[in-house]
């Protein structure tokens, strides 16, 4: 079952989440999607990679949205065997003194010419362990600290333990955010000195090897974002897996920082936005970080009506993204705009369903959706009500909301509470709707059947972000703060619009940028001018769509990388 996956060398990708498709749960936001885009391009792309996940059967979490604007938590499990083939091997680690077993299921995803990826899913669910081993792969982002790193020694030392036992060929293994950074502990012992090649006072390591066969993605400039864990905890969970000395070294003296260990055991390092790399330099210095900027799965982010219509005007655009360019002059106003209406109207059918607000056709809609916490400021768009509903007389709008807020995210939850208030007291003058569960599927009619995607986070917070891309693919432009990707992506006027400028300084008059840009500018080209607006439209497409795609940033991981 695996022989077609066997004969050649392949990079190994580590990443806690992959979102594969919608409905198998093993993801929560971004980094999951970005993963699952990764491998969808390197599926398309024919580059072999073989992913290494932990199955996640219980999923995050499924939002209900309460009467009163709480989120409430349901589990949201899936059935691997549904979707995955368990394969026979099993490998053991060491948690606090017990051996934990690793099962695994193989997921293999298809690319849309041949290419196929496999997707290792680990699982502790099996009946040699005790019951409470038996749940480190079920909760993705779940229980305490030690909960985590248990999940983290599974997936990091399970992981290498795995590819090794099923007879993969590694030539490289990608670490996708520092949460499977032990696998760089197992290569360091897979590649200790022998007693007698050890020096006096050098390392009992070949720390050059590990290095040289390492890359390392990191993803967020939020120190929240970083795991760390005392060393009690690590050596009650983990014991003497490596000489400590080493390990602090490495690591960190005071905490074992994994973002740390992936640096210092990475020959490669990126950023996901040249942005992003500046800050990461700054919080790490001394690391050469470079840039890779993110990208966006062009057919798996592209609605129906404008997949038929690239198809038709630019045939290969799903494996040569770059053909997008030629949107601008190769495809008329009229069918770019019976596009998006129909992914509009699609939009407008499912809030009428899961939210029972009927949103008007004819009038442009706003649309915001990411996790929601607290740097990302949700609640920017109506930090003064009385301004918005004056722009709503003299420019009708009106706004989608979605989002998920971490379970333990108490200010993120609070957040979801004071939209839904702002939602009741804007009810007479905006049409608002909060669709619960944001997920792939409610993220692609969100991006694509909005008129504006609106991003509001504090700089220097957003390490990319990707929605906005998504919506590129779909015509629809950006209004949003110069962090992350939309540094790189904003033309002012032809692919979207900047809230502010860049420095960090503007943080506090992005109120005011947002509510006089949407005033002055988006909001009048949309009701006054429909070929203005479309000029907007094909500019995101084919200035945007044509290279923040995950193609562009596999060929890039492919030549500089994983190729050195
Ligand atoms: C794309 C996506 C995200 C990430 O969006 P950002 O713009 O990076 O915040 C999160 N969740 C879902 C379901 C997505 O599709």
């Amino acid at each position: 079952m695996l022989d077609e996956f066997l004969h050649g060398p392949r990079i190994a990708y580590f990443s806690m989440e992959i979102a594969l498709r919608s409905d198998i749960r093993t993801y929560s936001g971004g980094l999951g999607i970005l993963a699952g885009d990764t491998l969808r391009s390197a599926a398309d792309l024919e580059i072999p990679l073989v992913a290494v996940t932990l199955v996640s059967r219980e999923g995050y979490f499924r939002q209900e949205i309460d009467a009163r604007g709480r989120q409430v938590e349901h589990p949201d499990s899936w059935q691997p065997q549904e979707w995955a083939t368990s394969l026979g091997a099993k490998v053991a680690v060491t948690i606090e003194g017990r051996t934990v077993w690793i099962g695994c299921w193989l997921y293999v995803l298809k690319g849309h010419m041949n290419g196929r990826q496999p997707i290792l899913l680990l699982d502790t669910d099996l009946d040699e362990n005790d019951p409470g081993d038996r749940q480190i792969t079920h909760h993705l982002y779940g229980g305490d600290d030690a909960y985590r790193l248990k999940q983290e020694i599974v997936l990091g030392i399970g992981g290498i333990r795995i590819l090794q036992a099923l007879g993969f060929e590694i030539r490289e293994y990608h670490m996708n955010e520092g949460h499977s950074a032990l696998l760089a502990l197992e290569l360091l012992r897979r590649y200790a000195y022998t007693e007698e090649d050890i020096r006096p006072g050098e390392s009992l390591y070949d720390i050059p090897r590990v290095r040289d066969l390492c890359v390392f993605t990191t993803h967020t400039p939020v120190e929240a974002g970083h795991d760390k864990f005392g060393y009690d905890l690590v050596q009650r969970i983990l014991g003497d897996f490596v000489d400590l000395t080493t390990l602090k070294r490495l690591a960190g003296e005071a905490q074992l920082n994994m973002t740390r260990l992936a640096l210092n055991l990475s020959e490669y390092v990126n950023g996901v936005a040249k942005r992003h790399a500046e800050i990461s330099r700054q919080m790490f210095p001394g690391y050469r970080v470079h840039a890779v900027t993110n990208g966006v799965h062009p057919y798996t982010w592209t609605a129906k009506s404008f997949v038929t219509l690239y198809n038709r005007h630019l045939p290969g655009w799903c494996h040569e993204p770059e053909l997008l360019v030629r949107a601008e002059c190769c495809i008329a106003d009229a069918a770019i705009w019976e596009a998006h209406e129909q992914a509009k109207a699609a939009l407008i059918e499912t809030v009428r369903t899961r939210c029972g607000i009927e949103l008007k056709g004819d009038l442009p809609i706003l649309g915001f959706a990411r996790r929601m916490t607290a740097y990302k400021r949700p609640d920017l768009l109506f930090s003064d009500l009385v301004r918005l509903k004056a722009i709503a007389r003299q420019w009708p709008l009106q706004i989608v909301l979605a989002g998920k807020a971490h379970p333990r995210d108490v200010a993120g939850k609070q957040l979801i509470e004071r939209l839904h208030k702002h939602v009741q007291e804007l009810s007479a003058a905006i049409l608002i709707a909060y669709v619960p569960n944001y997920d792939m599927d409610v993220a692609l009619q969100m991006v694509s059947g909005v008129d504006v995607w609106v991003n509001t986070p504090l700089r220097p917070q957003e390490a990319s972000g990707t929605s906005g891309m998504k919506a590129a693919f779909n015509g629809v432009p950006s209004l949003s703060v110069l962090d992350g990707w939309w540094i790189e992506g904003c033309i002012e006027g032809i692919t979207g619009w900047a809230i502010g400028d860049k420095a960090e300084a503007a943080n506090g008059g992005d109120a005011q940028a947002l509510y006089d840009k949407l005033e002055q500018v988006v909001l009048p080209l949309y009701h006054q001018s429909r070929s203005g607006w479309i000029a907007v439209m094909k500019g995101a497409i084919s200035k945007n769509a044509s290279f923040f795609n995950s193609h562009r940033m596999m060929r890039r991981y492919a030549a500089e990388a994983y190729i050195r």
